[in-house]
């Protein structure tokens, strides 16, 4: 399927009439579905009911009789979803894939008036085969045929960032996105649909299609037009307005751009080895820290840079470390991998890590290191299927972060875990820990990866306990006083707001805590608030 995308005043609605008198595709409806639709995909898991409620929304909606309605009977739109899966873009290519066949066309297609609305990203409208023609129209026709009460100003920026964002975004793949200037493609239809024949898959023949006119607009006064020019600058340049197409101008500057790139590349190129080296020189994460560290408001134990500060919120997931990127919370889990005293170089396997590159370097420097890739391969964490290729007591270390609580059967899991550990190994899991015991959500089967399945308590000790091992809790000094001091302090705690404080450090309370950070140690590395930071420790027997 295709979408005809353009903002308003874009005119994308006028290239859409003219393209559906191609005899190869048809345009059916004005796109105002695609929002109600997304907004359902996301607030409705169970998949036989959403696949109804999406075909009665579409046979109910004002545009039906008008757009998709020609072409398919309700029966048949009900039909055309009863496979289809619940991604906003798969969904929309089986239905218009359906109307396509029905009207006896190639390819079928609809509109689109937003160009970044963050619901349509999440529920995936631009996954599966969705193509894209994004219409604008000259930023200073578009101030000016734009309804008086809203400032030009406005006008320009909006068109200036939507447009170039969007380009940018979808537009790296010339089979499925195509620029289409309005005022190009109206003045000559047929050769601008022989343009696009191979992103929509039409015949590049040119048809006989109508000529029709962009609305014409007011002359913007100077001022006016002097202020658009300015505020929508890069998008006149990247959509070829100003300086216009073919002017030596335009050439010039182009030339000028790209020796600067190539500057820019090669600036870039030094300060990147510069950022990297870290990897080939510094102690691990488990070496003691040195005395420039010690005295450092912050310090990272993972790259060993020190400065005033990590960047971002004080959290798990923040804190970020500006030479390599890591958070706070990576930084706490390679804090608790100390490896055996007596053992030179030990095997160390993570799974899913959030960073790679210059890590994994780091990190085969100081062990034999294996990465699960992140990768999805078929089911939701599809990364752990690659524990099931790995030799029994292949490890001796594993770091695994935020996998349990997305896979339907931890226990699995951990029983994988454990058979790939050799007998005295370790495993260092982190999890969000949100209460004292463990509920389970609901999860469709058809869930994104990544998607909670369980919001673990403290009770998943016992958990891991069951499945062989000897688990404690790596945690701060701090950690430590709050559990220990009862109601009071866990009353007081301080957190962000995810968990039930008294039910976690009531539980933690009476596990095994073992502190591995003193106050001070805890603020350089940025492990703060203390309940944030758990790392389970898991000692097989
Ligand atoms: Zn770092």
């Amino acid at each position: 399927m295709f979408l005809v995308v353009g903002q308003p005043g874009s005119e994308a609605r006028l290239v859409a009439d003219v393209l559906s008198a191609h005899p190869d595709l048809v345009v059916a409806g004005r796109g105002e579905l695609l929002v109600p639709l997304a907004f359902l995909l996301q607030r409705v898991s169970e998949p036989v009911a959403a696949r109804r409620l999406a075909a009665e929304l579409i046979v109910a909606d004002k545009g039906f009789a008008d757009g998709i309605g020609r072409h398919l009977a309700p029966d048949e739109v009900a039909g055309a979803l009863v496979d289809a899966p619940l991604r906003l873009g798969p969904l929309l290519s089986a239905l218009f894939d359906a109307v396509a066949d029905a009207a006896g066309v190639r390819t079928a297609g609809t509109m689109l008036s937003v160009l970044a609305n963050p619901v349509l990203n999440r529920v995936g409208l631009y996954e599966g085969d969705v193509r894209l023609l994004h219409v604008v129209r000259d930023a200073r026709a578009v101030v000016a045929g734009a309804e008086a009460d809203v400032a030009p100003i406005d006008i320009a920026r909006r068109w200036d960032q939507a447009n170039r964002l969007f380009g940018d975004r979808r537009g790296g793949d010339p089979a499925t996105y195509a620029l289409v200037r309005a005022e190009d493609f109206l003045s000559h239809p047929e050769r601008g649909a022989a343009a696009l024949a191979p992103v929509l898959g039409i015949d590049p023949a040119r048809h006989d299609l109508p000529h029709r006119r962009l609305p014409p607009v007011p002359t913007l006064d100077r001022a006016t037009r002097r202020l658009v020019n300015q505020t929508a600058r890069e998008g006149l340049f990247a959509f070829g307005y100003v300086p216009s197409r073919h002017s030596p101008r335009r050439a010039a500057i182009f030339g000028w751009r790209k020796g600067q790139a190539v500057l820019e590349r090669r600036r870039n190129s030094v300060a990147h080895r510069r950022r990297q080296a870290w990897a080939l020189q510094v102690p691990p994460p488990w070496a003691p820290e040195t005395d420039a560290e010690a005295v450092s408001p912050a310090a990272c134990n993972i790259c060993r840079w020190t400065g005033p500060g990590f960047t971002g919120q004080q959290h798990a997931e923040s804190a970020d470390c500006p030479q390599c990127g890591s958070i706070a919370r990576e930084r706490f889990h390679l804090h608790g991998l100390v490896p055996d005293a007596d053992v030179g170089r030990f095997r160390l396997l993570e799974t899913a890590p959030r960073l790679h590159g210059t890590y994994a370097t780091a990190m085969a420097r100081w062990c034999d290191y294996t990465e699960l890739e992140p990768a999805p391969v078929g089911a939701p964490l599809g990364h752990l299927v690659g524990l099931d290729g790995l030799a029994d007591a292949s490890a001796d270390r594993i770091v695994s972060a935020h996998d349990l609580q997305a896979v339907p059967d931890p226990d699995a899991v951990l029983a994988q875990f454990h058979r790939v550990l050799s007998p005295g190994g370790v495993l260092l899991l982190q999890l969000p820990v949100l209460a004292a015991k463990t509920t389970a959500l609901e999860a469709a089967p058809t869930a994104a990866a990544g998607t909670a399945r369980w919001a673990f308590g403290v009770d998943v000790l016992d958990r891991i306990a069951a499945a062989g091992f000897t688990p404690e809790l790596l945690v701060t000094d701090e950690f430590v006083d709050l559990a220990k001091g009862g109601p009071d302090a866990w009353r007081k705690a301080t957190s962000s707001g995810e968990l039930d404080l008294e039910g976690v450090l009531g539980a933690a309370a009476s596990a095994t805590l073992t502190p591995v950070a003193d106050r001070a140690t805890a603020r350089r590395r940025g492990w703060i608030p203390a309940v944030l930071f758990l790392t389970i420790r898991a000692q097989r027997a």
